[in-house]
């Protein structure tokens, strides 16, 4: 389990398809193709739905607590809670700290 903070706002990359009245979302990880499809919501508005969505979806993806992307678990650290991209910049500020 990681720990993840509820106030990060979900954004990510995200396809939608729709029939009647029926909307369905597929987001993706910042970095990769990995994705995860919310199931069929069937409500009056399109921004009801993604906001439905989105509160399935997060779970299947790690905010980064440093640039606010959304990511899988291969781009995430969970000792750090940082994406594997500001886990560099990290590292690399690090290294040339003197
Ligand atoms: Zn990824
Ligand atoms: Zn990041």
């Amino acid at each position: 389990m990681t720990q993840r903070d509820p106030n990060l706002v979900f954004r990510s990359r995200y396809t939608l398809k729709h029939t009647d009245g029926g909307y369905q979302f597929t987001f993706y990880c910042a970095y990769c193709d990995f994705c995860y499809t919310a199931g069929w919501i069937f409500i009056d508005s399109v921004e009801e739905a993604r906001v439905l969505a989105e509160k399935e979806a997060r779970l299947a993806f790690n905010g980064c607590q440093c640039c606010g992307k959304w990511v899988c678990n291969d781009h995430y650290d969970m000792q750090e809670m940082m994406c594997i991209k500001c886990m560099k910049t990290v590292e690399t500020k690090a290294d040339s700290k003197e």
